[in-house]
């Protein structure tokens, strides 16, 4: 299943902040600095990628709408994360392989030395900085100067679902922009044009409590759709059998929860029993609502979103 966008159109459930960046580049008023926040998951670094690419594609002025062709030699060498304006900050690995847990002031003073030098191919030279809450406190005073005197045609995008972490002189000198939990059905939309089926798409979609990363994660997850029909067949045998027949695969059908429960990462559906994974998995209409992200907990998670 294919699942990586190649234009901001091609995000899902995401319009508001794709049209304020489409807008922004056909109406040429790019902000020096952009702040891309909210929930994990929904499309923050995607979105910081694609935006980027639009932010050179070749072929702006003939789409005309302000998205990326996703076909000129700059957009093709963006998907590949290989356009030489382009570069992305973010967590490297120590010499054991471990990541680290900071973005240290090397890697920012880098960036600050690379964006004074000339453009190499395209029209802006663009840094994205994801997770941006993870610069110390070195990395950030660092920024700031960058932030506060920028160099002409030079973009920077800080990625975090934890704004509040960031210096507010940073966050007072970039433009915000908020992405939201996407709605479910877009998601179940979007995998059903990746060729899932109705029921299975609508299932994904439910589970993932409007995070399309974890939706098209699960999807390439078999394990999670074979549990969900074995939980479908042992509740369409329970319709049909006597009461205490029927009791028994009820407690079936609770060990398949547990199953499918399993297979679902906490942090999208921590607190909800699997007895309401199951009544979701068993055809129920309920909807998850995720908590507010940022949230007093700071959920930790080094890997940058999708
Ligand atoms: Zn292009």
């Amino acid at each position: 299943m294919s699942d990586a966008p190649s234009r901001l159109d091609d995000l899902i459930g995401q319009d508001r902040p794709v049209t304020v960046l489409k807008n922004a580049i056909r109406r040429d008023r790019v902000a020096h600095a952009y702040l891309f926040h909210g929930p994990e998951g929904v499309g923050k670094s995607t979105a910081a990628r694609l935006f980027a690419q639009a932010l050179n594609c070749e072929r702006i002025d003939e789409t005309g709408d302000g998205d990326a062709c996703g076909e000129c030699r700059s957009c093709l060498l963006a998907a590949r994360d290989g356009h030489p304006d382009v570069r992305v900050i973010t967590l490297e690995a120590d010499e054991k392989g471990r990541l680290r847990t900071e973005i240290a002031i090397d890697q920012v003073r880098q960036l600050i030395h690379d964006a004074h030098l000339k453009r190499v191919l395209g029209r802006n030279k663009v840094y994205i900085i994801d997770p941006a809450d993870r610069m110390n406190q070195s990395s950030a005073n660092a920024l700031l100067k960058v932030v506060e005197e920028p160099p002409s045609r030079v973009v920077l995008i800080l990625v975090t679902s934890h704004p509040a972490s960031l210096l507010p002189t940073i966050l007072s000198r970039s433009q915000k922009v908020a992405f939201q939990i996407a709605g479910t059905e877009a998601i179940e939309r979007h995998l059903q044009t990746q060729g899932m089926d109705e029921t299975a798409a609508r299932l994904l979609a439910v589970l993932s409590g409007g995070r399309p990363a974890w939706a098209l994660r699960a999807a390439r997850r078999p394990e999670l759709l074979e549990a969900r029909k074995r939980l479908l067949d042992l509740c369409v045998e329970m319709d049909r059998l006597p009461l205490g027949a029927s009791l028994r695969v009820a407690e079936r059908i609770r060990e398949e929860a547990e199953q499918v429960a399993s297979l679902v990462p906490a942090p999208v559906h921590a607190g909800q029993s699997a007895a309401g994974r199951a009544a979701l998995v068993s055809g129920g209409d309920g909807l998850v609502v995720p908590g507010p992200y940022g949230g007093g907990h700071r959920g930790r998670s080094a890997q940058p979103g999708l």
